[in-house]
């Protein structure tokens, strides 16, 4: 399932989406119900267990080399 991350420019919450057929428009925030959403990652992230896994392989959520402190 394509899995996007988005934040409120509202109240600032940061929540994540499943987007279907690049749907964008349509995500509004789950704490305030303002569409005025933007998108934090470009990279379609698929849920596998509990961690993200990206595309391209990476196993970290937070940085695209895999190589931080927090990757294992
Ligand atoms: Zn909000």
């Amino acid at each position: 399932m394509p899995i996007f991350e988005f934040q409120c420019e509202e109240c600032g919450e940061i929540f994540e989406e499943l987007v279907f057929g690049g749907n964008v428009k349509e995500v509004i925030c789950k704490k305030c119900k303002s569409p005025k959403v933007k998108k934090l990652i470009s990279q379609v992230a698929f849920r596998s267990g509990n961690k993200f896994v990206s595309a391209s392989g990476s196993s970290c959520s937070t940085c695209k080399a895999g190589t931080c402190s927090s990757c294992n």
